[in-house]
């Protein structure tokens, strides 16, 4: 199987060229030229198949230049029962509301628990394997800039891999005290983390003007490194995320919730479009998904995009209190506008340019007729987030995170709007440990909160027996390892001082 470029289908390469070198040199992203397709057959022995046999299923049909035996190494390297407590690291949790039930996929149990470590938990293992085949045994030196959960889910994937460093900087005072934690404390050898003095938009052109530097890279090659970036546009991010939808489906069909061939619903809270877009190529294989339901916060671009075809980010900037969806250019989406616009990768630079210039572009109609025949746009603020979580608690004693919480309020909308209760996959993306102080102010409204991050854990747990997930509750005694913080024209000297080749 081959891909080519969203903005130039003259650009094509293998699989391992794609997830090696993470964007196209036009701008574009990768895509597949063609999907596979599952009849009957290839679902039901699915059916027989655990997470892991699944996955292998699925990467070996799109990654036609790897061998079986190292994808069966990526993949059992990456699900262990042990990094994400259990043999299934993907479970529905089945909960009602309303006195309607809830299918909720819950995407957390990995080490960092947001449902970035389903794809950084495996990309490492593809991008050293791809590297391998590419770029004959350099050491890949990844970037990252993070507003929080990237920047520890992609420490925690490269964490001790092989000829691989990685070097993450987040704004100093741009991230949660628990999400600062979990990445002052990360373990491994081949790890730094720094703060910049600035906001996320710093910290991300910064990294971007290292890797455009064209002096940088020649040093880098100098002594036998590469950059190479785990940011979400990277085939080898969207991949990972297409099997839960399919593993899902197999579990409703198994544990008797929908008949086999039924169709399903699907909710995602969307912040850059990755995950939502997982779920639609899932569907171009022949996944039968009626509806995808994409819930945004009050960063309503997305919606506004849905109901209109047009999207504008020149608007007001919210910061709400499920921050990873905080996103007004939702870069996955190019991915959707090409596949919807016949893969014209003219017409999808178009619309990209202006984005660029303008801020700015309009889709044809036939491109938002489809849009709106198959995509369901809503959003919802930060108060009804919280009623959200405390309406469901109260109810079901099922606690979900702010972002969870976005998805079943908008899910709710949806069914009101439509009548529509085809049977859905509601996709959680964060424990809501996670985000203890939102969480714990919807479900004690009245209550006064402590300070301290680790209490507020503690208080949470204590209100609702919920189980704290391991590496959230082993952080509290863990020593900060890192603690550098660097002004944002700094970088480049910082990278090159923590590569020791300055
Ligand atoms: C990244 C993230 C999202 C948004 O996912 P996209 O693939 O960017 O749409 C939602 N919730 C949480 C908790 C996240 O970390």
């Amino acid at each position: 199987m081959l891909y080519n470029s969203t903005q130039n289908a003259a650009e094509v390469v293998s699989a391992a060229q794609a997830i090696a070198q993470g964007i196209s040199k036009d701008g574009g992203l990768f895509v597949p030229q063609e999907f596979p397709h599952y009849d009957e057959a290839a679902f039901k022995a699915l059916l027989k198949e655990d997470y892991k046999g699944r996955a292998k299923k699925v990467f070996s049909d799109f990654l036609s230049d790897f061998t079986r035996e190292e994808i069966d190494d990526c993949v059992e390297k990456a699900y262990t029962a042990e990094k994400f407590g259990g043999e299934n690291p993907a479970p529905i949790a089945y909960t009602a509301l309303n006195g309607k039930s809830l299918n909720i996929l819950e995407l957390w149990h990995g080490p960092t628990c947001a449902f970035k470590d389903m794809a950084l938990q495996i990309l490492p293992h593809l991008l050293t394997k791809s590297l391998k085949k590419t770029n004959d045994g350099k050491d890949a030196v990844i970037l990252v800039a993070t507003s929080g959960d990237t920047g520890k889910a992609a420490l925690e994937g490269f964490k001790d891999v092989e000829h691989t460093k990685i070097l993450v900087f987040y704004p100093v005072n741009g991230v949660s005290p628990m999400q600062k934690h979990q990445m002052n404390t990360q373990e491994g050898s081949n790890v730094r983390v720094c703060a910049i003095k600035g906001n996320f938009d710093d910290a991300q052109t910064g990294v971007k003007k290292i890797f455009t530097t064209p002096a940088v890279a020649e040093k880098l090659a100098e002594n036998n490194m590469l950059f190479s970036s785990a940011n979400s546009i990277n085939w080898g991010r969207l991949l990972p995320q297409i099997v839960y939808y399919i593993s899902a489906y197999c579990d409703l069909v198994n544990d008797g919730k929908i008949a086999f061939g039924e169709e399903i619903n699907v909710v995602v809270p969307t912040g850059n479009f990755g995950n939502i877009l997982a779920s639609y190529y899932a569907s171009l294989m022949g996944l039968p998904i009626k509806k995808f339901i994409c819930a945004s916060n009050s960063n309503n671009v997305l919606t506004d995009f849905i109901n209109t075809g047009v999207y504008d980010k020149n608007r007001h900037f919210f910061t709400t209190i499920s921050p990873s969806m905080d996103i007004l250019v939702s870069s996955n989406l190019e991915r959707l506008l090409y596949k919807l616009s016949g893969n014209s990768d003219a017409t999808t630079k178009e619309w990209m340019t202006a984005l660029k210039t303008e801020g700015k572009y309009e889709v044809s109609d036939d491109v938002k007729a489809f849009m709106q025949e198959k995509f369901f746009g809503g959003f919802c603020d930060d108060g009804a987030t919280q009623s959200t979580i405390r309406a469901l608690f109260k109810e079901s004693h099922y606690l979900a995170d702010t972002h969870t919480a976005v998805a079943v309020n908008v899910y709710e909308q949806y069914v009101a709007k439509t009548g529509d209760v085809t049977p859905a996959i509601i996709a959680s993306t964060a424990s809501p440990y996670k985000f203890s102080h939102s969480v714990l102010e919807a479900v004690a409204p009245s209550e006064a909160l402590p300070e301290n991050e680790f209490d507020m854990v503690d208080m949470l747990h204590e209100l609702t027996d919920m189980p704290v997930p391991a590496p959230l509750a082993g952080l509290k005694d863990k020593a900060a390892r890192f603690s550098d913080v660097t002004a944002a024209d700094e970088m480049q000297d910082y990278v090159l001082k923590a590569l020791s080749i300055e």
